[in-house]
């Protein structure tokens, strides 16, 4: 339901919590939140709401100055723990948080399934993750992956990965996604009131766009990896 990103100079856990708590009007069933530090992906989720998940596994206190998190309005599987979202590839090197519904993910779903990948949640959404993977697994490139595993993806998505280098990417078809220049770090939500308490810099991202924001620096291309420029627009307070 709602999603937002963080790469930048400060503590990411923090301003992921605050930065959902001010998107809740949209509603939503779970909570979660992935963050990079030292190599490794850390993910705590739940069902409730946001200042009950966080009270119960101190989701403002994880390490890291990237996350992605995300509120759940569950589509597709229950509304449980394993469900709520991020969701991670098999190796834990990949979180992603998705908006929307992937129309063809029981198809994409049998097909990882029958090359070893293992699913932990009855989402739709689990296969974006695996489909980074496994793309990600074959050239060792983040922007290729990006691009092959959205080219495979029918439906309507906004989505956001943070990979175990610590780069953060989105993509958007359907679903709206914007990113926030802040002088220290770099938002990707899915509404400017994400992060708008830390810049009134934004870019909107058009369907078909995929951005990665990769040690401080951001880069946005379409789905045949053709560069896009987008202005960066003032954001007005009073929205
Ligand atoms: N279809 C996904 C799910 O059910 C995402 C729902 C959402 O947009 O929050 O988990």
């Amino acid at each position: 339901c709602s999603i937002i990103g963080y790469k930048g100079k400060n503590a990411a856990a923090p301003i992921l919590v605050d930065s959902l708590k001010r998107m809740e009007y949209r509603g939503y069933d779970s909570v979660g939140v992935a963050t990079f530090d030292s190599g490794n992906i850390l993910v705590r989720k739940g069902t409730g709401k946001v200042i009950e998940v966080n009270r119960n596994l101190n989701i403002d206190q994880m390490s890291g100055k990237i996350g992605i998190g995300h509120t759940r309005w569950a589509t597709h599987g229950g509304v449980t723990d394993k469900n709520a979202h991020p969701h991670s590839a098999c190796k834990n090197n990949i979180a992603v948080v998705h908006n929307g519904i992937i129309e063809n993910y029981k198809e994409l779903k049998q097909e990882l399934i029958e090359v070893g990948h293992t699913f932990a949640s009855e989402t739709d959404s689990e296969v974006i993750a695996h489909l980074l993977e496994i793309h990600f697994s074959s050239g060792n490139n983040i922007k290729q992956a990006m691009i092959d595993t959205c080219k495979r993806l029918k439906g309507n998505y906004a989505f956001v990965a943070v990979f175990q280098d610590g780069t953060i990417c989105g993509a958007r078809y359907e679903e709206p996604l914007v990113i926030g220049v802040a002088n220290d770090g770099y938002f990707v939500s899915s509404d400017v009131l994400g992060f708008l308490q830390y810049t009134d810099k934004a870019i909107f991202l058009e369907n078909g766009d995929i951005c990665i924001v990769d040690n401080s620096k951001l880069e946005i291309f379409d789905f045949e990896g053709r560069p896009i420029a987008h202005p960066i627009t003032q954001v007005a307070w009073e929205l």
